[in-house]
């Protein structure tokens, strides 16, 4: 694995520059996937797509219109700091800045450091956490925006509603694209969990 010269983001409220890791090449050895899509490599960086302005604390994603396009005329590289993965209470305070258009990429976030927070046993998730995971996980169920992503979408979908305890929903979400060459491995794990009623995120074999 090696990385790539960083990119450059530039917060649009207030001008700040920081730096963004990228990845060259990436090396697929050791990686670990799970049902709920997230997919993690020994020594990649962390790429996140929700950046935090350490200057103004106002919130952006990570796109090119964010981007600084021309980076040879950037003076002081060194000094700038580094994006960082946000916390959940971080992403809290994300939604208002980026959710419009962009609802599944900032739910998905939101998902994955709630079971990051649920499958590590030094952390305790906290019942205003709990709630506000699933308020959201209900609105973003109710916008209906997993189908654009085809059966990968339909996947995440059917494991939210397991996560949730639709068990009857993730099924039947399921059951006709059991025989799918590509994904039919992940769409027999998560039946089967929800079939043991099991609402678990998953470390996929
Ligand atoms: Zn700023």
């Amino acid at each position: 694995m090696t990385l790539a010269e960083p990119a450059i983001m530039k917060c649009p409220q207030c001008g700040t520059m920081m730096l963004e890791r990228r990845l060259r090449s990436g090396n697929t050895l050791g990686v670990r996937r799970w049902s709920d899509g997230k997919v993690k490599a020994p020594m990649h960086p962390k790429v996140t797509p929700i950046i935090k302005c350490p200057e103004c604390s106002s919130y952006f994603l990570s796109c090119s219109s964010n981007e600084v396009a021309n980076t040879n005329d950037v003076p002081d590289k060194e000094s700038m700091p580094y994006t960082r993965h946000l916390s959940f209470d971080e992403l809290i305070e994300a939604k208002p800045y980026v959710y419009d258009g962009n609802e599944l990429l900032w739910f998905i976030e939101l998902w994955h450091n709630y079971n990051d927070m649920l499958l590590d046993r030094n952390k305790w998730v906290s019942f205003p956490h709990m709630e506000f995971f699933i308020d959201n996980a209900n609105e973003i169920l109710s916008l209906d925006v997993f189908k654009e992503k085809g059966l990968a979408g339909i996947i995440l979908e059917a494991e939210l509603n397991r996560e949730l305890g639709h068990f009857d929903k993730c099924i039947q979400l399921l059951k006709k694209h059991r025989t799918d060459n590509q994904y039919k491995l992940i769409i027999e794990q998560i039946i089967d969990a929800a079939q043991r009623q099991n609402d678990i995120v998953l470390e996929l074999k």
